[in-house]
C-alpha cells in the first residue's frame, strides 16, 4: 500500500514522532513535518509535532524554569526555518516557586487548592481561621482580631487553579478553589469552622526572562507585531493557553516569509513571563522604546488561548480591524462567528505597547466552552484537547489579515 505524501502527513498526525508502518518499504520514522507546513494537512500535523515536543515531551513552562527555556530554544528554532532575524530578548526577575503543594482544610474536610502564581506563602506550620464571603471569593481572617490572613478567588470555569498574583507578592497569600467547592465554603462561612491553610513558597534572584522576537523585514519600517506568550502557569502544559496560539503565530510567520515582499515589516514576539505579571512583553516594549522603534508598530494583535473554541473573540476599539475581521470571515466563508467586543485592545501582552498609539487587538476564543474551558490552568490542558479546527482558522484568518492590511 502506497500513501501519497498528503494522507501521509493526514495519517501520521495522530502518531507523532513514533515509528509507522507503511507497508513492505518498513517502518520509517515519521517526523511528520521537518521543514515548513505547505497545506492545511501539513499544518495539522506541525500543530500535534509541536505541541507533543513543547506540551508532551517538556511539560509546565512557567517562566524562570529550565522548561520555559528548552521550549523557547525550540521556538527559536523553528523561527529560524523561516525568519531572517530571530532574536533572544532576555531580562532579569525575581523568580517564584511553590515548594511542595498548597493545602486547604475546612474542618476536617480537604479541599482542592493551589496558591497563586507569585504570592506569598503561609507560616511554616500553615494558617488558620474563619471564612467570610467577599465580593466573588471568600477571605480568611483571624478569629478574635478580624485580621485578613489570606485571600480565597472562585475559578468559575471548573476546579481551582493558580491565579496571577506576581504585580504585589506583599499582600496577604492567594488561594484558588473550585466552583465545586463553594457550597462547602459557604456552609463554613455560616458554622464558623475553622480553615486551615498551607503553602511554602522560594523567592530568588536569578530568574531569567527570554522572549523569542522573529522578525520579516519589510519595505518600510511600518510594523504589524505579533504577541503570543510562550510561558504557561506553572500547573499546566498549557496546550490551549497558549502554545497552540504561538504555533499559529510561528505559522503565519513561515507563510508570510513563504510569500515575501510585504510592505510591512512583521514581527512575531514569543514572549515570556505572562502569567507572571506580563513580564516578557513589559520588557519587550521597554526595548523598543529605548531603540526609538516603538513608534514604527502601526497594529498591535495579541493571540492569547485561540482554541478554545471557533468563535474568535476579538477584544478592540479600532473599527478598521473588527471590520477587516468580519470580512474576511465572510469572504473565506468560515463558519463561525467572531465576538466583537468594545474592549480595549492594548490588554494583556499587549498593553505596554501602548505608545506606539498603534491599532490594537486582544483575540482570545469561545464555542467549545464546555468541553474546553474547565481545563483552563490546569494539568488536562493537554495537546490532544487542542481541536485543530480552530487553529487552522485563526490561521486562516490572519494570514489573510496581513495580506489585508498590507494592501491599504
Ligand atoms: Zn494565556
Amino acid at each position: 500500500m502506497k500513501y501519497s505524501r498528503k494522507e501521509f502527513i493526514t495519517r501520521s498526525a495522530g502518531a507523532l514522532l513514533a515509528p509507522i508502518a507503511i507497508g513492505a518499504g518498513g517502518w520509517i520514522n515519521a517526523a511528520p513535518v521537518a521543514g515548513i507546513p505547505r497545506n492545511a494537512a501539513e499544518r495539522n500535523a506541525y500543530t500535534r509535532m509541536l505541541l507533543d515536543q513543547l506540551c508532551t515531551a517538556i511539560g509546565p513552562r512557567a517562566t524562570g524554569s529550565e522548561h520555559y527555556a528548552a521550549g523557547a530554544a525550540i521556538i527559536h528554532g523553528e523561527f529560524k526555518k523561516s525568519l531572517p532575524v530571530v532574536d533572544y530578548d532576555d531580562y532579569a526577575f525575581d523568580r517564584w516557586e511553590l515548594i511542595g503543594r498548597a493545602g486547604m482544610e475546612v474542618g476536617k474536610q480537604e479541599i482542592e487548592t493551589d496558591l497563586a502564581f507569585g504570592s506569598r506563602g503561609t507560616p511554616e506550620n500553615g494558617l488558620s481561621g474563619i471564612l467570610s464571603r467577599q465580593d466573588s471569593g471568600f477571605i480568611v481572617v483571624h478569629p478574635e482580631n478580624k485580621e485578613l490572613l489570606a485571600n480565597i478567588s472562585v475559578n468559575k470555569y471548573g476546579r481551582s487553579i493558580p491565579v496571577d498574583r506576581s504585580t504585589d507578592p506583599t499582600l496577604p497569600p492567594l488561594f484558588g478553589v473550585g466552583y465545586r467547592d463553594v457550597p462547602l465554603l459557604e456552609e463554613a462561612v455560616q458554622s464558623g469552622s475553622p480553615v486551615r491553610l498551607h503553602a511554602q513558597v522560594r523567592f530568588s534572584s536569578d530568574g531569567k526572562g527570554i522572549n523569542v522576537i522573529g522578525r520579516l523585514p519589510g519595505k518600510q519600517p511600518d510594523e504589524i507585531l505579533f504577541l503570543a506568550h510562550a510561558d504557561t502557569m506553572y500547573t499546566t502544559p498549557g496546550a490551549i493557553d497558549n502554545t497552540a496560539s504561538v504555533i499559529v503565530m510561528m505559522m503565519l510567520a513561515h507563510e508570510a516569509a513563504k510569500r515575501g515582499n510585504h510592505k510591512h515589516t512583521l514581527t512575531f514576539a514569543a514572549t515570556d513571563g505572562e502569567e507572571y505579571g506580563l513580564l516578557g512583553a513589559k520588557h519587550y516594549a521597554k526595548v523598543r522604546s529605548a531603540t526609538d522603534t516603538m513608534k514604527n508598530i502601526r497594529y498591535v494583535i495579541n493571540f492569547d488561548s485561540l482554541a478554545w473554541g471557533p468563535n474568535l473573540w476579538v477584544n478592540s476599539l479600532n473599527d478598521e480591524i473588527k471590520m477587516i475581521i468580519r470580512s474576511i470571515h465572510s469572504d473565506l466563508g468560515l463558519k463561525s462567528y467572531p465576538r466583537f467586543e468594545s474592549n480595549d485592545g492594548f490588554s494583556m501582552d499587549s498593553a505596554p505597547f501602548r505608545p506606539s498609539e498603534a491599532r490594537a487587538a486582544h483575540i482570545n476564543s469561545r464555542g467549545y466552552d464546555a468541553q474546553t474551558l474547565p481545563r483552563y490552568h490546569r494539568a488536562d490542558d493537554l495537546p490532544q484537547h487542542v481541536p485543530l479546527d480552530c487553529t487552522e482558522q485563526a490561521f486562516r484568518v490572519f494570514d489573510e489579515f496581513i495580506q489585508r492590511v498590507d494592501r491599504l
